[in-house]
C-alpha cells in the first residue's frame, strides 16, 4: 500500500497505453520515478520486472486486465502480484508455476466453463462430460483470423493457428491430439475438423459435407463402448485435411492403425462389440432385412453376446441404434459409396457374425486323432451363401489344414480347439480388411480433384487422434500395443517441446537454460531395440511353434535387463511395466497368438473363390496402409522389417507428420465418473505431472517456440520497418532493427535465426497487417 502513489498511477498509465507508437520500452520505463522507488524493495520489485516484459510486448491480456484491476482495488496490488490469485488464460504467465496453483487454475476454469487453457502455444482442453455452448457457429465465426488475445482459449483457436501458419509459411502442419481414455480427444478431432471446413471454404458445399462424415463413418467400424468410454477409438486415426496453396480445401486422406480386431471375437466383461455390429441389426430389423442378410432373430449372435445384450430384442429395437444406422447409411451415401458396395459391406458384417455361430463337435477316428465337426450346419450354409463361396469348402478350410512335407500335401484333420481358432481368426481377419477397405475408398472418394487443386501438390493439416493410454484390472496384448503407441507419442511430445528446443539452443549458441523433463527413451529402446527389446523377443517367440505364452515371459523376465519392466511373481504370466503414465500390469495369456494374427492359406484360397467383387478384393491385394499407420503397425509385421529399422521408420514418419510445425492439444479427464461438473483434482493433477504439462509451461515461458531464418523472417516481416521497394541485406542487424521497431524485448539472435516467444508472432503479424 505504501507504494500507491502519483509516480505509479503514471507509470501504469504509460504501460497501457493502447497506441503502439507512444509505447515506452522496457528501458524507458526502468528510468521511471516509480521503478526507483521500489528498487530497494526486492520482491516487488522482481515482480515487477516480470510484469514489465509481458507489458511492453503488448500482449498477455490476462496480465494487462489484472493490472487494471489491481490499478482500481488500490491497495492490493502487492498481493495480488504475487499469490495469482486471478485466473489466466495461459498458463505460462503464471508467475508461480507449481502443481497446485496450475491445478486450481483449470478448475476455476471449468468451474465456469472455461474448459480451454493455453500453455503457451499449446492448449489443455478438460473434459465437460456435459454440453457446453460454446461450438456454435457464431464462436466458430468469432475464432476467425482472430489474435488469441482476443478470444477465450478455445479449440478453434488450435484450428485457426494450423490453418494460418499453413497458408502463410506454406508449409504442412500437423495437430497431435493426446490424453487418456475417455479425456476427449475424440471429440477435439471432430471439432478442429468442423472448424477446418468452414476456414477451408470449400468450394462446394457436397465436399464439405463429405469430409465433417469420415469421422462419423470410420467411428462407427472403429469405436465400441468400453468399461471407460461409451465410444472409445479401438484404432489409431490419421486425417490429412488436403488444401490448395491458396488454403481452400479440396479433400481428405485418413490413414488407421493398429484396429483391436479381437474384440471382433471377444470383449472383456462390461465392454462392446464394434458400434456397427449393433447399428445393422437395429437397422435391418426396422428394414425386415434380417432374414435376408441371414441374421438370427431370437437369439444374439455369439460375438453379440455379452453381460448388456441378452436376447436379440434389446438391440433389435433400440432407438439409439437404428437413427445411428441411418445415419451411417446417410454417411455412406454421401461420400459416394454406391448402393452395391453398402450391401456388400452388409454382408461382410453379417457374414462375421454368422462365422461366429458355427459350432464344432469332436469326432473320435479310427486312427486316434481329435477331428472336429461343424454341429450347425445352419451357420455354416448362412455364412456361405453371405460370402458367396461353396459351404462344403468352408466347412474343409474350417476343419482341416494343409501340410506340405516332403513335397507332398498332406490334409490334416483340426481339433475343435483348432477349428475354433480358425473360424474366430476369419472372423476378425474379415473385418480387419472390411476397415481397411473403407479407409482405402474413403481416400479414393475423397482425394483431391487436380482439377480444383490446380497443379500445386498442395498442403494438408494432419489430426492424430489414437486411442487413449489404458490401464485396467487385466490388461493384455492390445493394451500394450495402445500403450507403447502412447509411448511413443509421448517421446514425439518432449523431443519437439524439451529435446529439439535445446538442442538448436545449443547449435545457435543461444543462452537459455536447461529444461529438466522425464525423457521415455529408455523406455522405449526396451520395448524397440533389436534384437533384445520386448517386441523383438516376442517376435522371436512366436516363430517358435513349440512356445508358450509361459516362454514367453520367462524370455522377457531372462533378456531384459531393465528398471522399467518387473515380475510380481516368478511363477504366472504377470509382468509389469512402468509407463511414463504410471504403472501397467499386463497378462501375456494369448500373447503369442494375438502376435502371429496368422489367417490359413486355405481360408484365403477360399475367399478368393468368392463370386462377390469386394471379398474377393479383401483378400487379393494387401491393402496399402500409409503415413502413420506404418509406425505402430509394425506390431504385426515386425518380423518384414529388417533390423535397426523399427526404431528408424517410428523417427522417421513422426518426423514426416510435421514437416512444418506440429501443435499440441493435451486432453484432461477431471474424473473417472463420466460425470458433469466434478473436479477431482488429484486426478487432474496426476495428468499434468505424467504429461509434463508443468515442465512445459516453464519451457514455454523461458523458451523461444519460434525460430525463424534470418531470410524468411526479413521477407516476412521488413514492412514493418522498411519500405516496399526497399531491399534490406539478409543480416542479424535487419532483423534487429525490424524487432526494434515492433518495440519487442526477450527475443534472441542466434547464428542464423531470430529466437522468438509464441507471443512474439502474433505481434508481429498483427503489425504486418496493419503496414
Ligand atoms: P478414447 O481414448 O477412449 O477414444 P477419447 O479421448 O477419444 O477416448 P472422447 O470419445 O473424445 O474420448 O470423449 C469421451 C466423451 O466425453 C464423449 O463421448 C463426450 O460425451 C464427452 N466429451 C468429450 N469432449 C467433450 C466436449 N468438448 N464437450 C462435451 N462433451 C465432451
Ligand atoms: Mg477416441
Amino acid at each position: 500500500p505504501e507504494l500507491w502513489s502519483s509516480e505509479f498511477n503514471d507509470f501504469i498509465n504509460k504501460c497501457l497505453t493502447k497506441d503502439y507508437e507512444k509505447r515506452p520500452t522496457v528501458s524507458s520505463l526502468l528510468q521511471h520515478d516509480f521503478i526507483k522507488q521500489i528498487e530497494g524493495k526486492e520482491n516487488v520489485w522482481l515482480q515487477m520486472q516480470d510484469l514489465l516484459c509481458f507489458l511492453s510486448s503488448k500482449n498477455c491480456m490476462s496480465l494487462f486486465s489484472r493490472f487494471e484491476r489491481i490499478h482500481t482495488k488500490k491497495g492490493n496490488y502487492t498481493k495480488s502480484l504475487v499469490s495469482n490469485q486471478e485466473e489466466v488464460d495461459d498458463l505460462a504467465t503464471l508467475e508461480v508455476l507449481d502443481e497446485n496453483t496450475v491445478t486450481e487454475q483449470l478448475q476455476k476454469g471449468y468451474a465456469k466453463d472455461q474448459i480451454y487453457t493455453y500453455v503457451g502455444d499449446i492448449l489443455i482442453a478438460v473434459n465437460p462430460f456435459r454440453n457446453v455452448d460454446i461450438y456454435s457457429s457464431q464462436h466458430s465465426k468469432l475464432y476467425i483470423g482472430a489474435k488469441r488475445t482476443a478470444n477465450p482459449p478455445h479449440i478453434f483457436a488450435v484450428a485457426d493457428i494450423g490453418y494460418q501458419s499453413m497458408v502463410t509459411y506454406n508449409s504442412d502442419q500437423c495437430i497431435v491430439i493426446s490424453g487418456e481414455s475417455g479425456a476427449g480427444k475424440t471429440q477435439s478431432a471432430h471439432l478442429l475438423v468442423q472448424q477446418l471446413t468452414v476456414l477451408g471454404k470449400a468450394n462446394n458445399r457436397t465436399l464439405q459435407e463429405k469430409i465433417l462424415q469420415v469421422n462419423n463413418l470410420v467411428e462407427a467400424f472403429g469405436n465400441a463402448g468400453t468399461i471407460i468410454n461409451d465410444n472409445s477409438s479401438r484404432f489409431g486415426k490419421y486425417l490429412e485435411m488436403k488444401f490448395t496453396c491458396g488454403g481452400t480445401v479440396v479433400g481428405a486422406q485418413i490413414s488407421e492403425y493398429l484396429l483391436e480386431k479381437s474384440r471382433v471375437v471377444h470383449q472383456a466383461v462390461g465392454e462392446k462389440n464394434f458400434h456397427i455390429f449393433y447399428y445393422i441389426y437395429a437397422g435391418l430389423a426396422e428394414k425386415k432385412k434380417l432374414a435376408h442378410y441371414k441374421l438370427p432373430e431370437y437369439r444374439p449372435p455369439r460375438y453379440l453376446q455379452n453381460d448388456h445384450f441378452r436376447i436379440v430384442q434389446d438391440f433389435m429395437n433400440n432407438s439409439f441404434y437404428k437413427s445411428q444406422f441411418e445415419l451411417i447409411e446417410q454417411c455412406f451415401k454421401v461420400i459416394g459409396f454406391t448402393l452395391e458396395e453398402l450391401g456388400s459391406v452388409y454382408s461382410v458384417l453379417a457374414a462375421i457374425l454368422n462365422v461366429g455361430n458355427i459350432e464344432f463337435s469332436a469326432v473320435v477316428s479310427e486312427h486316434m486323432i481329435d477331428k472336429s465337426n461343424i454341429s450347425n450346419p445352419v451357420a455354416l450354409e448362412n455364412c456361405a451363401s453371405l460370402l458367396c463361396i461353396q459351404a462344403d469348402e468352408l466347412q474343409e478350410a474350417l476343419t482341416s489344414h494343409c501340410v506340405v512335407t516332403r513335397g507332398e500335401t498332406i490334409i490334416r484333420p483340426n481339433t475343435v480347439e483348432k477349428a475354433t481358432d480358425v473360424r474366430d481368426a476369419m472372423a476378425k481377419a474379415l473385418y480387419g480388411r472390411l476397415f481397411s477397405w473403407i479407409v482405402n475408398r474413403i481416400n479414393t472418394l475423397l482425394k483431391p480433384d487436380k482439377h480444383l487443386s490446380g497443379n500445386d501438390d498442395g498442403l494438408n493439416i494432419g489430426i492424430l487422434d489414437i486411442f487413449g493410454f489404458e490401464n485396467f484390472k487385466k490388461n493384455s496384448f492390445e493394451q500394450l500395443c495402445i500403450n507403447i503407441a502412447n509411448e511413443q507419442i509421448q517421446f514425439y511430445f518432449n523431443q519437439h517441446v524439451f529435446a529439439w528446443e535445446q538442442n538448436e539452443y545449443l547449435y545457435e549458441g543461444v543462452d537459455a537454460r536447461v529444461i529438466e523433463y522425464e525423457d521415455n527413451r529408455p523406455l522405449l529402446d526396451m520395448f524397440l531395440q533389436k534384437p533384445m527389446g520386448l517386441l523383438s523377443l516376442l517376435d522371436e517367440e512366436s516363430r517358435f511353434p513349440q512356445a508358450t505364452d509361459q516362454t514367453l515371459v520367462e524370455k522377457f523376465e531372462d533378456n531384459l535387463k531393465s528398471k522399467y519392466f518387473w515380475r510380481p511373481k516368478r511363477v504366472d504370466l504377470t509382468f509389469g511395466i512402468y509407463h511414463y503414465a504410471g504403472k501397467v500390469l499386463y497378462n501375456a495369456s494369448g500373447f503369442l497368438a494375438k502376435n502371429r494374427d496368422t489367417l490359413p492359406a486355405d481360408i484365403v484360397l477360399l475367399l478368393r473363390s468368392s463370386e462377390n467383387n469386394l471379398i474377393r478384393q479383401l483378400v487379393t491385394h494387401p491393402l496399402t496402409k500409409t503415413g502413420i499407420a506404418t509406425v505402430v503397425v509394425f506390431l504385426s509385421s515386425f518380423s518384414s522389417l529388417d533390423a535397426d529399422h523399427c526404431w528408424y521408420s517410428l523417427m522417421d514418419l513422426l518426423s514426416k507428420m510435421v514437416v512444418g510445425q506440429p501443435h499440441f492439444v493435451r486432453c484432461i479427464k477431471p474424473n473417472n465418473d463420466r460425470q458433469a461438473n466434478k473436479f477431482d483434482k488429484e486426478k487432474v493433477l496426476v495428468q499434468l505431472r505424467y504429461t509434463g504439462i508443468l515442465e512445459t509451461a516453464r519451457i514455454r515461458r523461458q523458451g523461444y517456440s519460434h525460430r525463424i531464418l534470418f531470410a524468411n523472417f526479413i521477407k516476412r516481416y521488413y514492412l514493418i520497418c522498411y519500405k516496399t521497394n526497399d531491399d534490406p541485406p539478409v543480416s542479424p542487424e535487419t532483423c534487429a532493427a525490424i524487432l526494434e521497431k515492433a518495440h519487442l524485448d526477450n527475443w534472441v539472435l542466434g547464428k542464423t535465426k531470430v529466437f522468438l516467444k509464441y507471443y512474439h508472432v502474433e505481434q508481429l503479424n498483427l503489425m504486418r497487417k496493419e503496414t
